[in-house]
């Protein structure tokens, strides 16, 4: 795949507006805070800097850790001493960045983010085209382990494409024996998940799920309830969305219409349910998207850099 001029500047903008709301958005987690205004807030300023959002802006607590956002009417507010996980994206016209950071609100919880955004660092440093993509599993594992944390096995990066969140590429944060390597123009995103030398190292899935996302770009659409799914695929195509944005979006469509909606489709939707460290340890994550050039790679959404 060769990107050219005009979806690299796509991709570089889509990046500029992920540095920004990263930047304004770290200063608003505060203990107390409604779980679902920071998202919407999110959201919206996303919208504001010229972007859309690529998926609903995710916030997970503690042990939870990814596919959470609140639904509508959600209560949750950040806990004082919350170890607090943004994960959000934006698209330009679908090309998409995607990128995420943790607050710490104890000052106990200061080390474990430091150690992830430490491996992440690591990881930008060799990251070029011919690179193993295993490279990154060893670097994370290792700079991981010699602080004394552990890493989520089961939670990987990816490589992105346009309208796409995850394609075919996994890139695992543990040392696997891939031979596969990173290609000039790949976009990726590299996300480290961590946890606690006392965590299982793996998260499973809980009952709720509140993010969902449709298969592929045509579906047939027969059938009980067939408007509302024609509008839902229309709407997002596959990007992933949730209740929120389908109550905000259409003021035709009711709870309980979305709620039969889904459930009529589900063979076309895949489902992504809450994911919680198994032994209910913290999670901290890091996650910034890169594009690969020859001799190095442009952290497109590290406001750091
Ligand atoms: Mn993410
Ligand atoms: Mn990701």
């Amino acid at each position: 795949m060769v990107l050219n001029e005009d979806e690299i500047k796509k991709y570089l903008a889509a990046g500029e507006i992920a540095k920004s709301v990263k930047k304004d958005s770290r200063k608003w987690i505060k203990g107390g805070e409604l779980l679902l205004d920071l998202c919407e807030k999110v959201e919206k300023r996303i919208e504001e800097l010229g972007g859309a959002p690529a998926f609903p802006c995710n916030i997970c607590i503690d042990e939870v850790a990814a596919h959470f956002t609140p639904p509508p009417g959600f209560s949750g507010t950040v806990p004082p001493e919350g170890l607090v996980k943004i994960d959000f994206g934006v698209h330009v016209d679908g090309y998409i960045v995607d990128t995420a950071f943790t607050i710490p609100l104890s000052p106990r919880d200061r080390e474990i983010v430091e150690v992830a955004e430490n491996s992440l660092l690591k990881v930008s440093e060799i990251l070029k085209a011919g690179v193993k993509i295993s490279q990154v599993g060893e670097i994370v594992e290792r700079s991981v382990r010699s602080r004394g944390f552990r890493v989520i096995r089961n939670l990987t990066g990816h490589e992105i494409d346009r309208f796409n969140l995850h394609k075919g590429l996994s890139i695992p944060n543990i040392k696997t024996f891939s031979v596969e390597k990173f290609r000039k123009d790949m976009v990726v995103a590299i996300e480290p998940f961590i946890t606690y030398a006392d965590g299982s190292g793996e998260v499973g899935e809980i009952e709720n799920t509140y993010i969902y996302r449709f298969k592929h770009l045509s579906i047939d659409y027969t059938g009980e309830f067939s408007n509302i799914v024609k509008k839902l695929h229309n709407s997002f195509k596959t990007l992933p969305f949730c209740e929120r944005w389908v109550l905000n979006r259409f003021g035709d469509i009711g709870k309980e219409s979305f709620k039969k909606a889904l459930e009529y489709s589900r063979k076309n939707l895949t489902f992504y349910p809450v994911l919680v460290e198994r032994n209910r340890k913290k999670v901290a994550q890091a996650e910034d998207t890169f594009l690969v050039l020859e001799d190095s790679a442009i952290n497109l959404t590290s406001e750091q850099v």
